[in-house]
């Protein structure tokens, strides 16, 4: 990659995660923030990102990196330590016992990724209380928040995605997503100029989820040839939202909208 391009992955980075910690306050001085690294790109760019933050932004947060290990048989820890140290941090690692309760339940379950994610998310606030963080950060990126928002639509018949700050039901974690305004190309440039290696999460039903995932891809691939700006304009469309000219009768001001005794 030349010098040239480089420059530019950092800067649209830079601006993007900015623009996103600045807009919805994701960062507070003398937060400890849990980072969630799984191993892949988006973490690893998440974490290079945060780690980097307080060099060019007044503002000082404590960082630590988190791995829980699910337990699948692929998944090599050690290697995600390995590239978190070349970051100059140090990766805290916790075992769950994901992948056992999901075999226990396999007869039972179509697809095990929701439960996965519920097992995943619980594990992964218990140990922000443990570590004594006050915010959780994820590397979900702009193409995560409009696919979750088109599988919504398309299979459970609600309008909504991922937000950039979420205070958990639990009402102690605040989960955050820094990269939310960053397409998934852009965080894959930035993260080829880091020389780090991803890490397989060794799950051996990815590819359930990966086909779900392929078929809204397809789609938005297909779209964008009608229209090259489709994801800009899904991802402005949720920062945009026009609730009186929806359904919602919660969310409808006019009282004449509102549904009567029946
Ligand atoms: S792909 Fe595997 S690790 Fe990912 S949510 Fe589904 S079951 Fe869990």
């Amino acid at each position: 990659m030349n010098r040239k391009f480089e420059h530019r992955a950092e800067m649209t980075v830079r601006r993007k995660v900015g623009r996103a910690v600045h807009h919805y306050g994701l960062l507070r001085e003398g937060d400890r923030v849990l980072v969630a690294v799984s191993g892949g790109k988006d973490s690893l760019v998440l974490l290079d990102i945060l780690r980097k933050i307080p060099d060019w932004a007044p503002i000082r947060y404590e960082l630590v990196p988190f791995t829980l290990d699910q337990g699948f048989p692929g998944f090599d820890a050690a290697e995600v330590r390995r590239q978190v140290a070349r970051l100059g941090l140090e990766l805290v690692v916790e075992r769950a016992p994901v992948s056992e309760i999901l075999a226990c339940k396999a007869p039972r379950v179509s697809t095990p990724c929701s439960l996965c994610s519920r097992l995943r998310r619980g594990a992964i606030y218990q140990a922000a209380q443990r570590l004594d963080c006050h915010r959780i950060a994820l590397g979900h990126h702009a193409d995560d928040l409009i696919e979750t928002l088109l599988l919504n639509l398309f299979f459970t018949g609600e309008l909504k995605s991922m937000p950039p700050l979420l205070k958990a039901e639990d009402g102690r974690n605040v989960v955050i997503r820094p990269l939310c305004f960053l397409f998934e190309q852009e965080v894959a440039a930035y993260f080829e100029q880091l020389g780090l290696r991803a890490v397989n999460a060794g799950c051996p039903d990815r590819q359930i989820l990966l086909r779900r995932r392929r078929w809204i891809k397809d789609l938005l691939q297909e779209w964008e040839k009608i229209n090259p700006r489709v994801r800009h304009s899904l991802l402005a469309a949720l920062q945009h939202v026009r609730a009186d000219f929806l359904l919602d009768p919660r969310l409808l001001s006019g009282t004449a909208c509102r549904p009567g005794p029946r």
